[in-house]
């Protein structure tokens, strides 16, 4: 048997930490790979997160691989935190960055269940979308789109 790998780690990471067992957290689940808890500060009864037990900050540094285990275990995740609150569906929500909201900069899914009525709010605004500013956008992105 060899030794675990050493996993990018941020010692002064709050989901590091957890990952670590040095502050507790209402556990659901934890493989190799991931660990999913319980939002301290849940939205929604359920509301839980999905973290890599390595540290990246987000989808922009994460190794794909990485991001492909994740979404390979989120709907089982979603699924069983939608039915356990008997809830019809459920975001599946990455904050991106500090201006998307992101306040640990580790990455992490919410798993936020939904029910018609709930105390949940998005505010949502949505814009208009005109011919010129789609053709520039299109234009813009496909040229820095690196796949
Ligand atoms: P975000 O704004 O997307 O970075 O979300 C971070 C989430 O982590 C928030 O919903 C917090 O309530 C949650 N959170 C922060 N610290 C803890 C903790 N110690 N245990 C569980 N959830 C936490």
């Amino acid at each position: 048997m060899g030794e675990p790998p050493i996993l990018p780690h941020d010692p002064g990471c709050i989901f590091c930490r957890i990952v670590a067992g040095l502050i507790p957290c209402h556990k659901l689940y934890e493989n190799d790979t991931l660990i999913c808890f319980l939002d301290i500060g849940p939205v929604v009864p359920g509301h839980t997160l999905v973290v890599p037990k390595s540290h990246y900050h987000n989808v922009f540094d994460v190794p794909a691989e990485l991001l492909g285990h994740l979404g390979q275990f989120l709907p089982a995740m979603a699924k069983a935190v939608t039915a356990a609150v008997e809830a019809p569906a459920c975001h599946i929500l990455l904050n991106n960055g500090s201006e998307a909201m992101q306040s640990v900069l580790h990455l992490h899914y919410h798993i936020i269940p939904r029910k018609r009525g709930d105390t949940f709010y998005v505010p949502w605004l949505p814009g208009r979308l005109d011919v010129d500013t789609a053709r520039d956008l299109i234009v813009r992105i496909t040229k820095r789109l690196e796949i």
